[in-house]
């Protein structure tokens, strides 16, 4: 992969970063013995019983969301790190380099087309 295209995947994956992250802010905190991961926040929004069941189903909903963020945030985070040690883009499967349209489209992917594809159809 020439240098440009690395340059452009990585600054999406730095704007999806952000992204993830002031997402995961709105609903979750970190967890204060580990950096790298958040926990739901229960909102307390008021005492009678109705107001106890919707921030019930608002904190499952809340949880989901984040266990969903916290995930691609990690995929987000493990492509970064492999852009720094050199190893982006290379397919973990095959150890063949990624078409760069597909990495464009989708930086978290670390499969080849050939892979997923074969796969999927296992
Ligand atoms: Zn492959």
């Amino acid at each position: 992969m020439n240098k440009q295209d690395l340059a452009e995947i990585k600054e999406k994956l730095l704007a999806e970063k952000i992204n993830l992250e002031t997402e995961l802010d709105k609903i979750a905190k970190k967890n204060p013995h580990n950096p790298n991961d958040y926990e739901a926040q229960f909102e307390n929004v008021g005492d009678d019983e109705e107001d106890s069941t919707s921030e019930v189903v608002e904190y499952g909903l809340n949880l989901t969301l984040e266990k969903t963020l916290e995930k691609s945030l990690k995929d987000v985070k493990k492509s970064l790190e492999r852009i720094e040690k050199g190893d982006y883009g290379v397919c973990k499967y095959c150890k063949q380099e990624i078409d760069p349209k597909r990495l464009k489209a989708r930086p978290t992917s670390s499969a080849c087309i050939a892979c997923k594809t074969k796969l999927k159809s296992m």
